[in-house]
C-alpha cells in the first residue's frame, strides 16, 4: 500500500486550529516536574523555586493573515506585536518582564521601516516595563513574519489558569468588546475604496476609537493591578483574542462547566453599533465573534460580588453553570441561544 497516497492524507481543515493544538498537546505531556502548565493555556507556567513561577507565551504574526501593511503603520505593528503577548502573561495573573522579537524580512523593507517597527516595540516596552532580551532575524520570500515571545513572573499560588471556574462563579469581562473587529471593517472598507480610486483619501472620521482598538490595542495591566489591590483573585482567566464566544467556551471546556451570559450586560461602544448597522451585521455578532479585543475574561466567586463591582472597567456579564447546561447567551429580547464558537479558525475550509 502506498502510504503517500492522497487518500491517506487528512486535510488540516478537518481538525481546525484548536483540534490541531489538542492533537499536538496529546503527544507532549510535560516530563519536567517544574512545569505546572504546558500547552493549553494563555502561557506555560514553570516553577523557578521559592514559590515563584515564570510564565512564557509566544505568538506569530504573518503578513496577509494577521496584518495588512497597506493600512497598518509599522510603529503600530511593533507595539501591537508586543502587547498581544503581554496580554497572555497578564491572563495568567503574572507580571511580564521580558520579550524576544524575531523577524523574517524581505528586501522591500528599508532601514527606516524597521526603525519605525522598533519604535513601536520600544514604546510598548516602556509602557509595560519589559525588556527586549533578544530575538532572531531572517530573510523572507513571502512577506513579513513577526514572532514575539513574552516572559513573566508570579507567585505560584496567585497564578490563574483557564480551568478553575466553579459553578455559581460570576463571569466578568473588562472594557467593551467588538471594537477591534469593527475597526478592521472600517480599515478594509477604506482600503477597497482606495484601490478602486487612489485619488480618494481614507475617511476614518468618527471611527477613531474602533480604529485605534484595531491598530493599537492595550493589555489590561491596569485591571490586573486593581484586582490585586481589591484582593480579588479570579478562579479562571483567559484573554479575549479569538472572541468572547470562542474564549468563553475554552474557559468552560477547560473548567468542565457551562455558563450563561446576558447580552444586556456586555459593553459595546456606540461606534460599534453604528458600524454594525452600516455593514448590516448584528453588533452582538461583532462583540461575540470579533476577536482581537485583548480584554480579560475571568470568573470570580459569587461572594466577592461587591468588591468586584467596585473595580473600574470590570463588568459582570453572567455566571458559571453546571457543564450539562452548556454555554448560552440570553439576548436583550429574551432569546436563549447556545454560544457558537466562531473564533478565527485559520484552517477553515472556505479560506
Ligand atoms: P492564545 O490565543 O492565548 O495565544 P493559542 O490559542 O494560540 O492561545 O494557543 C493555545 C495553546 O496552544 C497555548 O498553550 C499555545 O502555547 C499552544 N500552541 C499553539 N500552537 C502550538 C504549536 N504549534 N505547538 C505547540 N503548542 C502550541
Ligand atoms: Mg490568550
Amino acid at each position: 500500500m502506498n502510504e503517500n497516497a492522497p487518500q491517506n492524507f487528512t486535510p488540516l481543515s478537518s481538525l481546525g486550529e484548536f483540534g490541531l493544538i489538542d492533537r499536538i498537546k496529546g503527544n507532549f505531556t510535560p516530563r519536567n516536574a517544574e512545569v505546572s502548565k504546558g500547552i493549553g493555556d494563555d502561557a506555560a507556567i514553570y516553577a523557578i523555586g521559592n514559590g515563584e513561577v515564570h510564565a512564557v507565551s509566544t505568538d506569530l504574526l504573518v503578513e496577509g493573515v494577521h496584518f495588512d501593511l497597506s493600512y497598518v503603520p509599522l510603529a503600530h505593528l511593533g507595539y501591537k506585536s508586543v502587547v498581544v503577548n503581554l496580554s497572555d502573561i497578564y491572563a495568567m495573573n503574572c507580571v511580564p518582564f521580558g520579550i524576544t522579537v524575531s523577524l523574517a524580512l524581505s528586501n522591500r523593507f528599508t532601514v527606516e521601516a524597521i526603525d519605525a517597527f522598533y519604535q513601536g516595540v520600544k514604546k510598548a516596552c516602556e509602557f509595560y516595563g519589559v525588556d527586549l532580551l533578544g530575538g532572531d532575524t531572517s530573510s523572507s520570500r513571502s512577506g513579513l513574519m513577526i514572532s514575539v515571545t513574552a516572559m513573566g513572573r508570579g507567585r505560584a499560588e496567585e497564578v490563574v489558569y483557564r480551568n478553575g471556574a466553579q459553578v455559581n462563579d460570576l463571569v466578568c469581562v473588562t472594557g467593551d468588546i467588538g471594537a477591534a473587529y469593527a475597526g478592521l471593517q472600517i480599515l478594509e472598507r477604506e482600503k477597497s475604496v482606495f484601490l478602486k480610486n487612489p485619488e480618494i483619501q481614507p475617511d476614518l472620521g468618527g471611527f477613531d476609537y474602533v480604529v485605534g482598538r484595531q491598530l493599537k490595542p492595550e493589555a489590561r495591566k491596569d485591571v490586573i493591578e486593581e484586582l490585586r489591590t481589591a484582593n480579588v483573585r479570579p478562579t479562571a482567566m483567559i484573554d479575549l483574542s479569538d472572541g468572547l464566544a470562542s474564549d468563553l467556551r475554552h474557559l468552560c471546556r477547560d473548567s468542565n462547566t457551562g455558563a450563561t451570559i446576558y447580552e444586556e450586560k456586555i459593553m459595546v461602544d456606540h461606534q460599534v453599533h453604528t458600524i454594525a448597522e452600516e455593514f448590516q451585521i448584528a453588533a452582538l455578532t461583532m462583540a461575540l465573534n470579533g476577536g482581537e479585543d485583548y480584554e480579560l475574561l475571568f470568573t470570580v466567586p459569587l461572594d466577592v460580588f461587591e468588591r468586584i463591582s467596585m473595580v473600574k472597567d470590570v463588568y459582570v456579564i453572567g455566571h458559571i453553570e453546571d457543564v450539562s447546561a452548556g454555554v448560552n447567551i440570553v439576548t436583550q429580547s429574551g432569546g436563549f441561544f447556545p454560544l457558537e464558537a466562531q473564533g478565527w479558525n485559520h484552517f477553515r475550509e472556505s479560506e
